[in-house]
């Protein structure tokens, strides 16, 4: 339909080599992922081999300096491959960026060269057991004594969370009752004592994505750690949440679109009374429908990208995009099941695979009722 006009020559060309990285590197050994319910560490270490890893970060902390396009170029390929169990974008996109833009010379010196190569993995604790739409709410504190916090207090649903050795935690440092004015950031090496892990937790999908809780008991943080100002977390937060949500919306579209064109060959050579399924009204409605929503949903995400481009990007913009695409690839995805017919429901299916894979987009990132609650405090 409407062509994209987002990308450059360069930016197809690196496409081309992520999807082979992707092809003969990821997909043949998804599956086993899922079985252990981690990726194998190393894969991490051949993406920051191949420059995949931190690719939008400065030179001077072995990034390469790139735009936020080329970030977009791997979620879209990871998320057409079904590729649910790679944390490549929060490590890339989420983790790196608060360091580099809130983190201080040392910080950024410190951490972002190691997670650019891999030998790094980090993740990003906000969600408590008590607590996660409402993370001014949160539990863990951290209390200074001498050169270091205390930090107490647990986190759950952490995405990369069994395998990292950096986490940024979301914790108490004030005691005002403010809420957010209390919140701050910090880094925490998982090699601390008194920080500990729990198994990867068993999901409904995304089964290759090591989710797990994370505990921190009386563990020393050095204040050197701390992530900006101390009570300027939730601000940050807020700052960097849109680009997240937006991360949400492109992997929805591209998954989404994946589908359909994987139901349009299943439907094209599966025989019924026959004739092909996709020979029935009722089938070429349903993929005309899905064509259609996809195209309006990737102009409006491709706009959104162009904004962020320009730092201009809006709260209310990000959460429409998010709850709006998250919501359509779940209806997309029920749609090509429903197709699909009987094998739509097994697992050696793709369809099957993205159907389970896609049901945490509307949950996580701030659930849809929470982006809804965002746009209309806009209005
Ligand atoms: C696979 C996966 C990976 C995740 N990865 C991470 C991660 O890396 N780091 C991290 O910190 N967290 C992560 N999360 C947690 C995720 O962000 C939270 O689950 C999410 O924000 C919702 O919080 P909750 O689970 O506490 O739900 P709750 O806040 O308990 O919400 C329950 C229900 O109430 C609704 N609700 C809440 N408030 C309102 C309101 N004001 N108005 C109307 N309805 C409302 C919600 O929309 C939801 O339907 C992950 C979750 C999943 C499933």
């Amino acid at each position: 339909m409407i062509p994209r006009t987002l990308f450059t020559a360069e930016h197809e060309d690196f496409r081309k080599s992520f999807r082979r990285f992707v092809e003969e590197e990821i997909v043949p050994h998804h599956e086993r992922w899922e079985d252990q319910q981690h990726v194998d560490r190393t894969i991490w270490n051949r993406a920051g081999e191949l420059g995949f890893l931190c690719v939008n970060m400065p030179e001077e902390y072995g990034g390469s300096g790139a735009d936020r396009l080329y970030s977009v170029v791997m979620m879209e390929e990871l998320s057409r491959a079904g590729a649910s169990g790679i944390g490549f974008p929060l490590h890339t996109d989420i983790v790196a960026n608060y360091i580099n833009n809130f983190g201080s010379d040392e910080q950024k010196k410190k951490w972002l060269p190691p997670m650019a190569t891999g030998e790094m993995i980090s993740a990003i604790a906000m969600t408590e057991p008590g607590t996660g739409s409402d993370l001014q709410a949160v539990k863990t504190t951290a209390v200074i004594d001498g050169d270091d916090y205390i930090l107490n207090g647990s986190k759950t649903f952490i995405t990369n969370g069994y395998l990292c050795d950096l986490v940024i935690v979301v914790a108490k440092t004030g005691t005002s009752g403010a809420g957010a004015k209390d919140i701050s950031l910090l880094l925490v090496e998982a090699n601390s004592p008194g920080f500990t892990k729990g198994k990867p937790l068993k999901k409904v999908g995304m089964k290759a994505q090591d989710t797990c809780e994370l505990f921190f008991e009386n563990v020393r943080v050095p204040r050197a750690n701390l992530l900006g100002k101390e009570g300027n977390g939730f601000v940050a937060l807020m700052k960097e949440l849109a680009w997240e949500r937006l991360i949400i919306a492109v992997v929805s579209i591209s998954g989404a679109e994946r589908a359909l064109e994987q139901t349009l060959e299943y439907t094209r050579g599966r025989k019924v009374f026959g004739k092909p399924v996709a020979a029935y009204q009722n089938t070429r409605f349903k993929l005309a429908e899905m064509k259609a929503e996809l195209a309006i949903g990737r102009v409006f995400v491709d706009k959104c990208l162009e904004l962020v481009l320009q730092n201009k990007l809006g709260v209310d913009d990000a959460a429409a995009a998010k709850y709006w695409c998250s919501d359509l690839m779940g209806k997309v995805m029920d749609e090509c099941v429903q197709l699909h017919g009987g094998n739509g429901y097994m697992l050696e299916y793709p369809i099957a695979r993205a159907y389970v894979d896609c049901r945490a987009q509307r949950i996580y990132g701030g659930t849809n009722e929470i982006m809804k609650e965002l746009i209309a405090r806009t209005m």
